[in-house]
């Protein structure tokens, strides 16, 4: 390939660095810039929400690569810069300050950014979303301040949050439409075990509820209003009702986009020289035989390798195992697969459900569709070589302990 080949990388944070870094490793000696909106250099978001919200992890150790390490991998990363517009035609990207970056290829890594609740008073102070480092921050001088605590929404972020609240000694209700915590990552069955957990830790849920107003003085929030008409004081709201995939520069230039990017399993777009990885990129898995959206912390890591390997063509085939972590308290677990509700028809544990440290295996047909490890290590690879053998497997072996995962 000529050495002045330019790709451009749209979204400076986990993908769009592990793609650049990706391109340097194997090989590529063109120009490299990525262009990011926000103005730290690339960092990983799952410690917003635990450790760094908790003030237990420094700063410093967010970050994905050292401050040096782009200078010295002839990366160009340019921060605070918005890209407005992308024109396939011509091969270039719009930025905010009017300026242009004309490309080879290019790698969409524009994440997502949370949905938010259309509610009056939801503009009130005391009234947050989670999804940056600044409101990381925010949030944990706010929960220093605060008392009882709102959280709308009993999704992964919103219970890392409730978790981080009680920690700092506030009071809080969860508020979520479903029945269960979790309904739609995890299904009704685990999302009663992480619900059990927070009541344990005095947190009140109001399931089939939803937040239809705030109320507040001086700009600031004091309750929230919910469906049933019932009135909850609020010093501080968190609301994690999920994630909207940054699809407007695709949208904008015409390619396919539909609950994300639309690309192949080699991450390509259906503008050709264009790429998608990470949140925003809803690509064929292969593994799943239809279009999947992953918004987790793994598919970042790898996808955007994954997409950069692509844009050298090796010849990709992207069919990672959905992988995800959450803490929560005392509370640690791994899951592998996606088991949604309609995807499986069985679940078996194995270990001690009621102690917390066990492992739940998905199941559809006789196979392992998804698992998950509670407060158990070192066998979700395993679990996940299950999950990608298809194979139909005893449920007497599954909740065996004595038979290891890897022998299954
Ligand atoms: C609080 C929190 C906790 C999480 N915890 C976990 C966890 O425990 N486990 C787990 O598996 N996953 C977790 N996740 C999810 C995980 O962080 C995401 O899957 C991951 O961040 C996706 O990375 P990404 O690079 O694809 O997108 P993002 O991290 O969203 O980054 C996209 C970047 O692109 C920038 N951008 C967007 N549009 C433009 C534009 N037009 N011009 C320039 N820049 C642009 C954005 O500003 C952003 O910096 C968590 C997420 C959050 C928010």
């Amino acid at each position: 390939m000529p050495a002045e080949s330019t790709y451009v990388i749209v979204g400076a944070s986990l993908t769009g660095a592990k793609a650049a870094e990706t391109l340097r490793e194997e090989g590529f000696d063109g120009n490299i810039v990525l262009l990011g909106e926000e103005y730290e250099r690339p960092y990983e978001r799952p410690p917003l929400s635990k450790g760094y919200l908790l003030g237990k992890e420094e700063k410093s150790s967010i970050y994905v690569h050292e401050e040096g390490w782009y200078a010295e991998n002839g990366v160009d990363l340019r921060l605070g810069v918005r890209v407005t517009a992308l024109d396939p035609g011509a091969k270039q990207v719009s930025l905010a300050d009017g300026g242009t970056v004309a490309y080879d290829l290019l790698l969409l890594a524009t994440g997502a950014s949370p949905r938010r609740l259309n509610a009056p008073g939801g503009d009130l102070d005391g009234v947050l979303y989670l999804r940056r480092v600044g409101d990381s921050e925010r949030l944990q001088a706010a929960l220093r301040g605060a008392s009882q605590v709102v959280t709308v929404g009993a999704g992964w972020i919103g219970l890392e949050v409730t978790a981080a609240a009680r920690e700092a000694g506030c009071e809080v209700t969860v508020v979520e439409p479903e029945a269960v915590a979790l309904h739609r990552q995890l299904g009704p069955e685990l999302g009663g075990v992480f619900a059990d957990l927070h009541k344990e830790h005095g947190v009140v849920f109001r399931f089939g509820e939803s937040v239809t107003e705030f109320r507040g003085s001086g700009g600031k929030v004091s309750e929230a209003v919910t469906s049933s008409g019932d009135v909850l004081p609020a010093d501080l709201v968190v609301v994690g009702i999920g994630a909207i995939p940054a699809t407007g520069l695709a949208a904008g230039a015409g390619l396919d986009v539909g609950n994300g990017v639309i690309a192949d399993a080699g991450l390509r777009t259906s503008a050709p020289d264009v790429f998608a990885a990470g949140d925003v990129a809803n690509a064929f898995h292969p593994l799943y035989g239809k279009h999947v959206r992953v918004e987790h912390w793994a598919n970042a890591l790898n996808g955007g390798p994954a997409a950069a390997r692509s844009m050298l063509g090796q010849g990709v085939s992207y069919d990672a195992v959905p992988y995800f972590y959450s803490d929560q308290y005392d509370l640690g677990m791994e899951t592998a697969g996606l088991p949604e509700p309609g995807t499986y028809d069985k679940i078996v544990y194995r270990g001690d459900v009621d102690g917390r440290e066990f492992v739940a295996f998905w199941l559809s047909g006789g196979a392992v569709v998804a698992g998950m490890n509670v407060n158990v290590w070192d066998v979700n690879d395993d679990i996940q070589a299950l999950i990608r053998s298809r194979r139909r497997v005893a449920e007497a072996h599954l909740a065996d302990l004595d038979v290891p995962i890897a022998d299954l």
